[in-house]
């Protein structure tokens, strides 16, 4: 069994769409970045390739790269999860937390957790997705940043201690 975490943050900014685990959710402000800048989908990705050491989503997809240019990141997602199955490794569970002032996310969990389970390729009861405020301290308090953070449980299908 290989464990992993993630965390992704961008800042928030007026008329910028804003996708959480590929949904959008209806907001005056969405995430800035060179994606669509999915915190969600970004943690997660990164806690996958931690949970093999396969680096960070960074190094697999540069800023640089116009093909991820305003991608949708379950795109990217995908590009990681098709990369664990490559080398072995099947998905056990995934939990998520999302820490944004506003809007309410609880309307749109089961869809965001279906989304999830569906580029993961596992059950949905295998994805847990908490959304949380930042009870208005800092950056995400005030409404300027939203973030996320990811746990991932690999089957490495190796013998423990191998
Ligand atoms: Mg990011």
């Amino acid at each position: 069994m290989r464990i992993g975490h993630g965390f992704d943050i961008h800042a928030l900014a007026p008329g910028r769409k804003l996708i959480l685990a590929g949904v959008e959710v209806p907001s005056e402000a969405g995430c800035v970045g060179h994606s669509d800048a999915d915190v969600v989908a970004h943690a997660l990705a990164d806690a996958l390739l931690g949970a093999l050491s396969l680096g960070d989503i960074g190094e697999w997809f540069p800023d640089s790269d116009p093909q991820w240019k305003d991608a949708d990141s379950t795109r990217l997602l995908a590009v990681v999860v098709d990369a664990i199955r490559k080398r072995g490794a099947a998905i056990v569970n995934a939990d998520v937390t999302i820490y944004l002032e506003k809007p309410k996310l609880g309307a749109l969990k089961g869809e965001m957790r279906a989304r999830l389970a569906q580029v993961l390729g596992i059950d949905g009861l295998r994805v847990g997705l908490k959304a949380r405020t930042f009870e208005r301290f800092g950056a995400i308090g005030n409404g300027e940043a939203a973030a996320a953070t990811a746990v991932v449980l690999l089957d490495d299908g190796q013998e423990a201690g191998g």
